[in-house]
């Protein structure tokens, strides 16, 4: 597979490192990194109309409608970004929006190289997401014992030295989108599998560990 043209799942629990591994991919292949739950945080973030359909049903971990995030997705792909590839993070994120996103593809002449799935254990996921911050101007993200930024309090992707940290990262919000992830989400494993683009990697090893597996796959 070309490594410069290719169209990524990654798949994982919420606290797995797909944005973490996302945000690599996208500096290394020059492809565009298209996470929904960004994109739905920054249209809750600027008070659109689609925000404030949104904002609730995210605040309670809950999943967004499959006809709003298809309708997103595709509009996203059709941008210039998108054209050299492109790697999902948190979409899809059931059986009915991957079957979507395979209708929508072929519409659009593309489709999915590989899907590669995280694989970490809830206990460690739990973890992960308490210790979750990001930075406020570029969305780089950061963990208070797994990944601090290089100099203290200062992003090393574009220097701000603003920090937020999600507002569905406590405790009692997790235990819910992790439920959402078993029951809705993880069906799309045997899904991927069946068509023979599944590949699983050890998400429980450290974060350059992890990225050495992904290059392994994808050919890097
Ligand atoms: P995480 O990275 O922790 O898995 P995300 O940032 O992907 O979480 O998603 C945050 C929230 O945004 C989800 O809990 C859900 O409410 C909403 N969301 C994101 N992607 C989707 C999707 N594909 N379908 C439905 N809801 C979504
Ligand atoms: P997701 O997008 O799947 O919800 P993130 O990429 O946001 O997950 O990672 C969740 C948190 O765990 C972040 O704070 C990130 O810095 C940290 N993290 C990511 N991958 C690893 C890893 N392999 N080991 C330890 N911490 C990690
Ligand atoms: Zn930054």
């Amino acid at each position: 597979m070309n490594p410069r043209k290719v169209n990524l799942i990654l798949l994982g629990p919420p606290g797995a490192g797909k944005g973490t591994q996302a945000q690599y991919l996208q500096s290394k292949l020059g492809v565009a990194k298209l996470s929904t739950g960004d994109m739905l945080r920054a249209a809750v973030a600027s008070g659109s109309a689609l925000g404030k359909q949104v904002q609730d049903i995210m605040a309670k971990g809950q999943l967004v409608s499959d006809d709003i995030m298809v309708n997103l997705l595709r509009e996203r792909i059709r941008q210039a970004d998108c054209q050299n590839g492109f790697i999902l993070d948190g979409f899809p994120r059931t059986v009915a929006q991957a079957e979507a996103l395979d209708v929508m593809l072929s519409e659009e002449k593309k489709h999915i190289d590989c899907v590669i799935e995280l694989k970490v254990d809830d206990k460690q996921l739990v973890e992960r997401i308490a210790g979750r911050f990001s930075c406020a101007k570029c969305g780089a993200g950061y963990h208070d014992n797994f990944k601090q930024p290089k100099k203290s309090g200062v992003c090393d992707e574009c220097g701000a030295t603003e920090f937020s940290r999600r507002e569905d990262d406590k405790a009692e919000t997790v235990s819910k989108r992790l439920d959402a992830y078993h029951r809705q989400t993880a069906p799309l494993l045997p899904y991927y599998q069946k068509k023979g683009v599944l590949k699983g990697v050890d998400g429980m090893a450290d974060i350059g560990d992890v990225t050495r597996q992904i290059d392994g796959i994808i050919g890097g």
